[in-house]
């Protein structure tokens, strides 16, 4: 039976959920999809997978609870998109933007809740979520862990690919960190990634595209991969 996937936006540019239709097929093949794209939904139903995207703007209780009754819901909850998995760049937020001058602080929905897989990207590949959620299934896709293990951290960004690899001098020159930056923040000098810190919008896809980050990752945080099944690993 096909699992029951909802999608639901939080808010923020639309990129992520747009991002998605583009794979709608592909999913549809493989879950039963709700999304207002296809119409109504329904959060106080069950589902076995929910798909957030879009910023946590903290200072509107209503969403707030909209993302705790998702999770009470749900046997497993993915961010998807750099503001709802690390922020991005709605970390900067300080308020006072038109049209919502009211919303000041942005967060990632892990701040409210359990998150057991996160997904960076502005926006990710669309490819991404068909091929995780089929690892949901078989339990034998080597995105389950490291997706799982960026579910653990809050915060993630260049800064972070250079603390821990490049200055640590375990940069090995792959580029793939420069070729995954949506604002081409990265750049390699003598085969070794470097930061344009200007450029840099906190988005953390470069840290969960690059090998070494990755494994650095997952032996820090020793994630839990909870499956479909209902068994964890
Ligand atoms: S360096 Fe690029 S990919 Fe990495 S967090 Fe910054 S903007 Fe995102
Ligand atoms: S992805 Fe990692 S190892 Fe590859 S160039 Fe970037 S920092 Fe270096």
């Amino acid at each position: 039976m096909k699992p029951k996937v909802l999608i639901y936006d939080v808010g923020g540019c639309e990129g992520c959920p747009t991002s998605i239709l583009r794979e709608l097929n592909k999913l549809m093949n493989i879950a039963d999809i709700h999304s207002k794209h296809l119409g109504e939904v329904n959060i106080d139903n069950n589902y076995d997978i929910a798909v957030i995207t879009g910023p946590l703007c903290i200072n509107v209780p209503e969403k707030i609870e909209i993302v705790r009754k998702i999770r009470e819901k749900s046997k497993i909850l993915i961010a998807y998109g750099s503001c709802s998995s690390v922020g991005g760049i709605t970390l900067f937020s300080r308020g006072g933007q038109d049209p919502k001058p009211e919303h000041r602080t942005f967060q990632p929905i892990s701040a409210v809740v359990d998150v057991d897989y996160s997904i960076p990207g502005c926006p990710p590949a669309p490819t991404t979520l068909v091929s995780l959620i089929n690892g949901l299934k078989t339990g034998k896709s080597p995105l389950l862990r490291i997706f799982a293990a960026i579910a653990k951290v809050r915060k993630l960004s260049g800064f972070d690919l250079m603390d821990e690899v490049v200055l640590s001098g375990l940069c090995v020159g792959c580029g793939a960190c420069v070729l995954s930056c949506p604002t081409h923040a990265l750049q390699m000098i003598e085969k070794r990634s470097d930061l344009i810190v200007e450029k840099c919008i906190r988005c953390g896809t470069c840290c969960s595209r690059c090998p070494v980050f990755t494994r650095i990752l997952i032996y820090k945080e020793k994630p839990q991969v909870k499956l479909l099944g209902g068994e964890t690993e």
